[in-house]
């Protein structure tokens, strides 16, 4: 067996622990998306070391005890990544090969948590984390706290959407600074701090430190809804907080203009981005490519660039 790869997987093991089940990672993000690309480009070049147990064939997240356990009907994913125009270009080429010409939804990559809503006869009754992808936590009496996700909705029929559970910037330096008072352990990020309060047991606690949701799929089949973009104005239209940056875009020009005008706009939106997240819009297309064990094959999330290294780049520049 390779050792590096057996290096890479036992350091991605410990990351992935502090990051999902401790929420405290000890390493950036963008060090862990570069270990893990490491590791994938390996594990091509070395098919004999498969093992389905590698960190590159799971979704992340662990199942705490504390909450009842959920199996998802259908499989909640991560995303493939994309970290420059290129990558973005060969998949624009590669779904356009596979299903012709093609229209694109372009979302903000929320940096919060996934989760999944289900209401049955237009009542909310259940909200699953992601977990491992396929076994999430039930938090439904936490979510409950949140209070722009509505308890009822016009819809009847049975139905479960998904999103992202995040909390806002001035949520966040609220609760850094009434922890720092009282001498307690500050959240490294308002990911973490959400991650953290949405496996809290005392309800109250949630409510306090308010979260919010933006919702972008639906998990069921809803006649009349044939495309990504029909997805988000259902979704608006039953009462749910989509998120309003989200632009249809035709071609690799539009993709990039999109992405550049956000990029710009990050500092200033008052919720965290990591990301634009780019979606074939046809739902029957979407169907037609499918999915790989972690990820759909109809989407991808360009990720910004770290901003840790931007700044030592600024200071760089400036020292001279
Ligand atoms: P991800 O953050 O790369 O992207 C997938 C997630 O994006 C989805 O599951 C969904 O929750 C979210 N998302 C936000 N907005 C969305 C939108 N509009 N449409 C669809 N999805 C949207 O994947 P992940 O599996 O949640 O996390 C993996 C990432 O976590 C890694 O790339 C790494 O950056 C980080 N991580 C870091 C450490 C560490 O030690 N620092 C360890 C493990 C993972």
């Amino acid at each position: 067996m390779n050792q590096r790869i057996k290096e890479l997987r036992d350091l991605l093991h410990t990351y992935g622990y502090e990051y999902y089940v401790l929420d405290k990672p000890s390493v950036s993000d963008q060090e862990y998306d570069r270990l893990m690309q490491e590791l994938q480009d390996l594990e091509k070049e070395h098919p004999e070391d498969y093992d389905a147990n590698s960190p590159t064939q799971r979704v992340g997240g662990k199942i705490l005890e504390g909450f009842g356990k959920v199996r998802h009907v259908r499989q909640m994913y991560s995303l493939g990544n994309g970290y420059n125009y290129e990558d973005l270009q060969s998949f624009v080429k590669r779904v356009d090969a596979s299903v012709g010409d093609t229209d694109f939804v372009l979302e903000l990559k929320i940096d919060g948590l996934a989760m999944s809503l289900h209401y049955d006869n237009g009542i909310f009754v259940q909200a699953v984390t992601r977990g491992d992808g396929v076994v999430g936590e039930d938090v439904t009496e936490n979510i409950r706290m949140i209070g722009s996700i509505p308890m009822q909705i016009p819809y009847k029929d049975t139905l479960e959407i998904r999103g992202e559970i995040y909390m806002p910037k001035a949520s966040f330096e609220q609760v850094n600074a009434k922890r720092a008072k009282q001498n307690e352990e500050l959240f490294a990020n308002p990911r973490n701090a959400a991650a953290g309060t949405i496996r809290q047991l005392d309800t109250n606690v949630v409510y306090q430190r308010k979260l919010d949701g933006f919702w972008y799929q639906l998990a069921v089949d809803v006649e009349g809804v044939n495309s990504q973009s029909d997805s988000l104005e259902f979704l608006a239209h039953n009462g749910f907080k989509i998120n309003p940056e989200y632009r249809i875009c035709k071609n690799m020009d539009e993709i990039w203009s999109f992405i550049e005008t956000n990029s710009e706009k990050r500092a200033t939106l008052p919720y965290e981005i990591d990301g634009i997240v780019i979606k074939v819009n046809s739902l029957a297309k979407q169907n037609q490519l499918g999915y790989t064990v972690k990820t759909p094959k109809w989407a991808i999330a360009y990720k910004f660039p770290a901003e840790e290294v931007v700044t030592k780049l600024t200071d760089i520049t400036l020292t001279v």
